[in-house]
């Protein structure tokens, strides 16, 4: 699934060929796309729009038009966008195609036909986008203290916190073991546990890791294209991710592999070893079935 270098490196490619350009023809295929409305409604709303700037917040790619409406596309697990002028080749997975005032166009293909298109008025977005995605970690404001008030209280798995949406903007699967085998800590540590030390590791840690994402187009293992229809090529720099029994960068030992929050996980044994910090141990926690066990995390201290 695109997580937030996959889905930066789309909006910086799109950004220039949709910036001032007019839809002149929409034409959506596919239903689900924009359901529960009509496709044909979607494709006459947005007919005539002029793109002011493409964003991004989270995981949604974000088409201001000078109207200041708004269409957001979320890519979900196989959505990609392409640019192309010509003539379009024959696809089986092409859900939407819209034709600019300079011939070109955007064509979204999506196999697993998850994605999703939303037309939302002026007053709409912010409301929308900020009940849905929380802060955005590479932002100037975004700080080691920000993200200590986000995890703090909260007993679930830091994984599964940073994989919430609602804690931190379009992190993933990926990026979440890739920043975690960079800060040192195992998936399964409860979130409220991580002190101040480990909550700055764990942000340098998470800027880190996204920001060599973007600075290698994103990873393509599967579906993931960029508009022009290049692969990315962060697949190649994983430290951690789908790289079980191979050594760890930094110590040796071989990755290891679990599952939290119901995701395959991947971690360094070694680096990061499965223990609570100094701090740990809030004596209510229970809820969690994942938190390692309490023998274990006494006997670190
Ligand atoms: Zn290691």
């Amino acid at each position: 699934m695109p997580e937030l270098p996959e889905v930066e490196t789309v909006r910086a490619r799109l950004a220039p060929v949709l910036t001032g350009r007019r839809f002149t023809a929409v034409e959506i295929h596919d239903p689900r796309l924009v359901r529960p409305y009509e496709p044909q409604a979607v494709a006459a709303e947005l007919i005539g729009e002029r793109v002011a700037a493409v964003e991004r917040r989270g995981k949604y790619v974000i088409v201001r038009f000078d109207s200041r409406r708004v269409l957001l596309i979320h890519l979900r697990m196989t959505g990609s966008l392409r640019h192309s002028n010509g003539s379009l080749a024959e696809d089986p997975h092409r859900r939407a195609v819209v034709r600019l005032d300079d011939g070109s166009d955007v064509t979204y293909r999506d196999v697993r036909r998850f994605g999703t298109w939303l037309v939302l008025e002026p007053d709409e977005v912010e409301p929308y986008l900020s009940s849905r995605v929380g802060e955005e970690p590479l932002d100037a404001l975004f700080t080691a203290a920000r993200l200590g008030e986000r995890l703090a209280g909260r007993r679930a798995p830091i994984k599964a916190a940073l994989l919430d949406q609602r804690t931190l903007a379009g992190m993933g699967n990926i990026y979440v073991d890739e920043a975690l085998w960079r800060a040192r800590l195992h998936p399964l540590r409860p979130a409220e546990t991580i002190d101040r030390p480990e909550l700055r590791r764990l942000h340098r840690a998470i800027r880190a890791a996204l920001e060599a994402g973007i600075a290698r187009q994103g990873s393509t293992l599967r579906d993931y294209r960029l508009p022009d229809g290049e692969s990315g090529s962060m697949q190649k720099e994983f430290k951690v991710y789908g790289r079980g029994g191979e050594p760890c960068d930094r110590c040796g030992t071989p990755i290891a592999k679990t599952r939290v929050a119901g995701r395959g996980t991947w971690f360094c044994p070694t680096c990061q070893a499965e223990r609570g910090s100094a701090a740990a141990a809030p004596q209510a926690a229970s809820s969690s079935s994942r938190r390692p066990s309490r023998s274990r995390r006494h006997s670190s201290v």
